[in-house]
């Protein structure tokens, strides 16, 4: 039986986590695929029960199950705490115990909310496309890093970018994978010109390409490029590839062409194994108010029974589910336009279920 262990954590996490499964027990019904489901505790809620925002228990679900959904962690709450027992090193722990190097953000409009883009219809209407980053290398853990004081009072700070041929090869292969299931276009970025590491970022990826991936088109773009090309024409790009701190900046920027953060789910992969959580943090000032918009999570749900449990048939009706249901004119606040009909978490939950 395929397992997943939810995570739902703090602020809105578990409020848009019950939507979720909903969602995806709807799909279940449908499909029969007898999703399993265990609680794990993450995050500030976790620190209140057991002392600390990562519990071994939570871990060993983790590893256990094939996948995980993740609500959102964090609060006011727990600000003050050290940062080694802060929520957010229960959701880093999860990344890197399990080794979750391919991190995607897929930034897809959908057609009713095209006038909730800060960009002009013409530019965004039909953007859909995926943003690969790597997640556990580059400047984030190179070493040496640090600051230190120079003899003569000043300091120096130091960060290394990093990266290896087996880490440039996997993430590679993660792209042109993603590829093959859309339109076998792939645009690396880096910036060559200029940092050793991308040049052979480049390097690598086209001999992944040239050897096992004759089959995609694969471009290389400049890293300050691409960012200007993603706001003049989006729709060039389908999936694009890149480093863990070129993809953090990137991956943000793709994502908010499409409108709201309440709109966008996420994965973080290694092989079949995945974390799937909306991009969005635990919002305080709207928790327990119950108008989170859950469509982020629900959305995340579709990721993992992509890529986890390759039913992108079930995916699709879930996406399509999303669609009808904005086509309706229902919206959660964040999304909420005049002559659409706001409606509340629970209740874009239901009518998601209701499509499904
Ligand atoms: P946030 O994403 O929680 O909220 C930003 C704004 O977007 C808020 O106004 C919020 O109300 C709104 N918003 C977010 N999700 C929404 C949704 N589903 N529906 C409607 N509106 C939504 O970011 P923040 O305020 O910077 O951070 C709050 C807390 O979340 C912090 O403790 C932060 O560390 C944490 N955080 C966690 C994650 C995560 O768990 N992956 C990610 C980012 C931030």
């Amino acid at each position: 039986m395929p397992l997943i262990a939810l995570c739902a954590g703090d602020g809105i996490g578990p409020e848009v986590a019950v939507e979720a499964v909903k969602a995806l027990n709807a799909i279940d019904k449908k499909f029969k695929i007898g999703f399993e489901y265990v609680d794990a505790p993450v995050g500030g809620a976790a620190y209140d029960k057991f002392g600390t925002p990562l519990p071994e228990e939570t871990l060993a679900k983790a590893k256990k199950a094939d996948a995980i959904f993740l609500g959102a962690v964090g609060g006011p709450k727990w600000e003050k705490l050290d940062y080694s027992v802060r929520p957010e090193r229960g959701l880093l722990g999860l990344r890197s115990a399990l080794d979750l190097y391919a991190n995607l953000r897929p930034a897809k409009m959908f057609a009713p909310l095209v006038d909730a883009s800060t960009l002009k219809r013409e530019i965004v209407e039909g953007i859909d496309m995926v943003v690969v980053r790597e997640l556990t290398g580059d400047l984030y853990f190179g070493k040496p890093r640090g600051v230190e004081k120079l003899p003569d009072g000043t300091k120096r700070g130091v960060n290394t970018m990093v990266y290896t041929t087996p880490e440039i090869e996997r993430i590679a292969r993660v792209a042109f994978e993603i590829a093959r299931k859309r339109s076998r276009k792939v645009c690396s970025i880096d910036k060559a010109n200029v940092l050793e590491t991308t040049e052979l970022w480049r390097e690598v990826v086209q001999g992944v390409r040239d050897k096992e991936y004759p089959d995609i088109n694969l471009s290389h773009m400049y890293v300050d490029n691409a960012a200007m090309q993603l706001v003049r024409a989006p729709k060039q790009f389908d999936v694009m590839v890149t480093g863990n701190i070129f993809g953090d900046i990137l991956s943000d920027e793709a994502s908010m062409l499409t409108g709201s953060i309440g709109m966008l789910p996420s994965a973080s992969l290694n092989g079949k194994k995945g974390m799937y959580e909306p991009i969005h943090g635990s919002a305080p000032d709207i928790a327990g108010k119950g108008i989170a918009n859950p469509i982020a999570s629900i959305l995340s749900m579709a990721m993992m029974l992509e890529y986890t449990f390759d039913r992108s048939d079930a995916a699709r009706v879930i996406e399509n589910a999303v669609a009808k249901v904005l086509d309706k004119g229902y919206r959660t606040g964040d999304i909420y336009s005049p002559g659409t009909t706001k409606v509340g978490t629970v209740e874009m939950g239901d009518l998601i279920v209701k499509e499904l």
